[in-house]
């Protein structure tokens, strides 16, 4: 047996720890850019996290511009707060789009000012990145742990994922209390994310022993938990569950990566910018799993049993758990609106994340793609 596993330097879990981020964060800097959005900032926790490096003698200027998805534009406006007031390192709160705008700026603070370049991978990220902390709010992209950040184009409609060992974070910081506030959709969408990233993890060609420990013990988790998360937000024990099933699936994604179903979701959400992450995935997932439980019998099993005990087929078993949850499913109507659609997004599933979706375990066609969205749109 070989493998190789990276992970993030630190993580630090558990309820109440971003109270301990000051004496955490000792070390990586003097100054902070906190990067998050305007819920963050509303919420107060921004704030919150600037008093308690204060607290340990660290300042902090506060870019509060994060949008979901966030494009390049954004990247590079969090990158310039960040040289214009002499940051050392940078702190992402939030979800993973305020974590990926994080990982991003540091990048671009440090590279010239503009991210899209290493976001396309044109140009190579080199170790001058600043120290990046995640400290994460949702249980659903694992960025805390992750060495990629999704970053959007609107003028090219892509949205690559940028994935550098020199991005995963020196300290993540996953504090269940934090989600306490995540309200019943986006637990269902960001909960939706992390079983993909499990099933994706376990399934691809890049899957190692040491990455399915981590997936497996998400899946359980998410069997588990995530049903109780949903019905009620307030539940500790079931929120504790979830970010763990989250840091183990980022973890497992930083090293096996993901497959052809994420491919074509972040394809969609780069056409369609308003779909979300999960909701796009959760549209194709059913269709995906038709066509990837044909490779891995005894993996799939388990996929099946552990969010359906005692059903040994993923795709019944996916539809008896998921069926007890609400997703919106906006691409059924985009593609309603806009059947040719169907076409550009199963040919950009072969462009700019190609390296990814041939680590499917099922070797993938443009007409295969089409078929996933076709049955999708459904
Ligand atoms: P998000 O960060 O876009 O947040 C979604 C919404 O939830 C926002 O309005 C936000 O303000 C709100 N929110 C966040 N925390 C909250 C809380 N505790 N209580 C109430 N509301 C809260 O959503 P996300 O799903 O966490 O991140 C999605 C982004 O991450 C996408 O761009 C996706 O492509 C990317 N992603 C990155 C990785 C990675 O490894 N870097 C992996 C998967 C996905």
């Amino acid at each position: 047996m070989e493998f190789e596993f990276i992970s993030p330097e630190k993580i630090v879990f558990g309820p109440g720890k971003v109270n301990e981020s000051g004496a955490l964060c000792e070390g990586l800097g003097r100054r902070a850019l906190i990067v998050c959005d305007a819920y963050t900032l509303g919420s107060g926790l921004a704030e919150r996290v600037a008093g308690i490096l204060k607290a340990a003698g660290m300042e902090s200027t506060i870019y509060s511009g994060v949008i979901p998805n966030p494009t390049a534009e954004c990247v590079d406006e969090a990158g310039a707060v960040a040289m214009a007031n002499d940051c050392d390192f940078v702190v992402g709160v939030g979800g993973g789009s305020s974590m990926d705008t994080a990982k991003g700026a540091a990048v671009s603070a440090t590279h010239g000012g503009k991210i899209w370049p290493y976001a396309i991978g044109d140009k190579e990220i080199t170790d001058s990145v600043l120290p990046i902390v995640a400290i994460t709010t949702t249980s659903g992209t694992g960025s805390q742990c992750t060495c990629f950040a999704v970053i959007s184009n609107h003028e090219t409609k892509q949205k690559p994922g940028m994935g550098s060992p020199l991005i995963l974070p020196k300290l993540a910081i996953v504090d269940p209390e934090l989600m306490l506030s995540v309200p019943r959709q986006l637990t269902a969408n960001t909960g939706f994310d992390v079983f993909t990233h499990a099933v994706e993890a376990y399934t691809s060609t890049a899957a190692s022993a040491m990455s399915d420990m981590h997936a497996e013990k998400s899946l359980i988790l998410l069997g588990g938990f995530l049903e109780r998360c949903y019905k009620d937000g307030s539940d500790l024990e079931a929120r504790e569950a979830i970010a763990l099933a989250d840091t183990c699936a980022g973890m497992a994604i930083c090293n096996a990566v993901v497959t052809l179903p994420h491919v074509i979701a972040h394809v969609i959400s780069g056409h369609f910018e308003e779909i979300p992450h999960g909701d796009a995935l959760h549209s194709i997932y059913r269709a995906s799993l038709k066509f990837n439980s044909r490779a891995l019998p005894g993996k799939h099993r388990f996929i099946a049993n552990a969010i359906d005990p005692g059903n040994n087929d993923v795709v019944s078993a996916f539809e008896n758990y998921f069926s007890r949850f609400e997703f919106v499913n906006m691409l059924k109507n985009k593609l309603a609106e806009d059947p040719e659609a169907i076409d550009r997004l199963a040919e950009d599933t072969f462009t700019y994340m190609l390296g990814i979706t041939e680590l499917n375990p099922v070797k993938a066609t443009l007409e295969d793609a089409k078929r996933i969205l076709v049955e999708s749109s459904k």
